[in-house]
């Protein structure tokens, strides 16, 4: 199953979905552009027992 996660953009603070996939692995980091500035950010994924925390750093 799919989740998705809300998190802001460290670049412009837009609020920017992260959808989260579990069959690629508990902890998941990749670089996505911001869809408002198109800079790009490190996402960070860590599923936990008590559900997934997501980050954005600038890359
Ligand atoms: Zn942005």
């Amino acid at each position: 199953m799919q989740q998705a996660v809300e998190v802001a953009c460290p670049h412009c603070g837009a609020p920017t979905l992260v959808v989260i996939d579990p069959a690629n692995g508990n902890a998941q980091e990749y670089v996505e552009d911001c869809a408002v500035c198109c800079r790009p950010n490190v996402v960070a994924v860590v599923l936990g027992p008590d559900g997934p925390r997501v980050s954005l750093r600038p890359e």
